[in-house]
């Protein structure tokens, strides 16, 4: 670590909102370049207590209880990823005249001269399905990276490790986009764009705006997606260095510029020597897990930045191959009595959902949750055709049930009144008793968890644990 940094940081007063994994990183990296750090925290209890008492054996004071008043003398605020904008702390340092950055702000300050290049990912949905195909097409080029961000190790902890790096991996969202203010990628990719998180970032123009930073600086490349125009406006609005370009990705045929689908073979037609008469093979389709059109695009985007970076096309379709998608995310479990049961858990929204309908047919769809604000109509609208039939969960229920009524009354519904654990095994019963030969029973419940299960996790394990239960019983 050069002393650059170090007396950047001796003595600063900084205020870290949040005692979570991203605030502890960033306070322990903080204290130990010579910071005075306090994390504040409202909770309070024995966990709080416990972590507050880690804090204090490394020289770091917890104030717990009080998420609102800015500590005196406060030089900068470090923000977890979850707190709101709005969030009174907030206010307080803004009143003071103090910044507020997040954790990838921080790290990226952190950054020695020669440190290793971001290529980064957003979107509203595939952002860690992309970030990790990138990592895997990355090290298959025989580069040292890591996927980092959103995921994996905390990302203050990876720039100031001793892990020598070529390039990252970086998943960014929006949240951690709208703290981190002096970001410059190598180049960046934004997936799609719909609506999330609006009761975090006030508004679908905020959420868009914050999404757009991840272009600010680039240096190479913007990748936008071509079937979604708000991502290419975001490329538009940016600022980006003198010779940056916007290459899209597409599942057609790729313009001059793009990358695209052509007869079963990811193509590139933006990083060849004459992008008007050439386009260069990467991979097959059928290298992409799972093959699905969204899954496409995903492994699309991050050849894209592979690419953008000077990744060989052999490497591409090598990481692509080695490439495993994460647990809950359109995992095949079991076929039982010629179903396929999918887990798509992950698909936490209606956007995730919708991807995950348009790559099956005829589905049971196992739906419902906690909406956070969401509306269905556009969904089932979408969906409708082929719907075999639904199971519906969780508290928003009715809201998915009337938009079926609405659009598609002719789909028959199951509603599933009990909230408790067990409710998913009756769900998996009564969808196996909806499907017919051939067909695929969906767990895409366009909602949040919280409701019944701990997390989305715990959902899907829910989900195929049910489904091994059956499978059983057919044996
Ligand atoms: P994120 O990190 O953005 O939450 P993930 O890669 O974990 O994204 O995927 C989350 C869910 O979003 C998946 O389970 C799938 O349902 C859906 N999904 C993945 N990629 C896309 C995409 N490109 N477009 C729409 N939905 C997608």
């Amino acid at each position: 670590m050069g002393s650059r940094q170090v007396s950047d940081w001796q003595g600063r007063n900084i205020t870290v909102a949040g005692l979570g994994v991203s605030g502890i990183s960033a306070a322990r990296a903080l204290a130990g370049l010579g910071a005075k750090v306090t994390v504040v925290d409202g909770g309070s209890g024995e966990a709080h207590e416990a972590r507050a008492a880690g804090m204090a054996e490394l020289g770091i004071a917890v104030r717990l209880g009080d998420a609102e008043t800015l500590p005196a003398g406060t030089d900068l605020v470090v923000t977890s990823p979850g707190w709101k904008p709005t969030s009174p702390l907030f206010a307080a340092a803004a009143a003071a005249g103090v910044d507020v950055v997040g954790d990838v702000e921080i790290a990226w300050r952190l950054r020695g001269p020669d440190a290793a290049p971001w290529l980064a990912v957003t979107g509203t949905n595939g952002k860690t399905t992309t970030t990790r195909m990138l990592a895997s097409i990355l090290t298959a080029a025989g580069l040292r990276t890591a996927a980092i961000g959103n995921i994996g190790t905390p990302i203050v902890d990876v720039v100031l490790g001793d892990e020598p790096y070529d390039v990252l991996a970086v998943e960014l969202s929006s949240y951690q986009l709208h703290w981190a203010p002096s970001l410059r990628a190598h180049s960046a990719a934004v997936l799609n764009l719909a609506p999330d998180h609006l009761d975090w970032h006030g508004s679908m123009e905020a959420y868009a705006a914050d999404k757009g930073r991840i272009y600010g600086g680039n240096t190479v490349a913007c990748v936008y997606n071509a079937a979604d125009p708000a991502t290419e406006d975001l490329v538009r609005a940016a600022d980006v260095e003198e010779g940056c370009r916007a290459i899209g990705f597409t599942l057609g045929t790729p313009g001059p510029s793009q990358l695209g689908v052509v007869e079963g073979l990811l193509v590139d037609r933006a990083f060849v020597a004459d992008r008007q008469k050439q386009a260069q093979e990467l991979a097959e389709v059928a290298d992409v897990d799972p093959p699905a059109p969204h899954n496409i695009a995903n492994a699309l985007a991050a050849a894209a930045l592979a690419r953008a970076f000077g990744v060989e096309p052999a490497a591409v379709r090598d990481g692509l191959r080695a490439f495993r998608p994460d647990a809950h995310r359109i995992q095949h479990i079991a076929d039982v009595a010629e179903v396929a049961y999918v887990d798509d858990s992950k698909a936490t929204n209606t956007h995730a959902a919708q991807a995950s309908l348009a790559a099956y047919e005829p589905i049971v769809w196992i739906a419902g949750g906690l909406a956070k604000g969401a509306t269905f109509d556009e969904l089932v609208t979408a969906s409708a055709k082929r719907l075999r039939g639904v199971v519906l969960i969780g508290a928003d229920r009715a809201l998915i049930r009337e938009a079926l009524a609405r659009h598609a009354p002719e789909v028959p519904v199951v509603d599933l009144e009990r909230t408790d654990t067990g409710a998913m095994s009756e769900a998996v019963r009564e969808a196996a008793s909806l499907a017919r030969p051939g067909d695929t029973v969906l767990l895409a419940p366009a909602c949040a968890s919280m409701d019944m299960f701990t997390n989305y996790n715990e959902r899907g394990e829910a989900f195929a644990e049910a489904v091994r239960a059956l499978a059983d019983e057919h044996a």
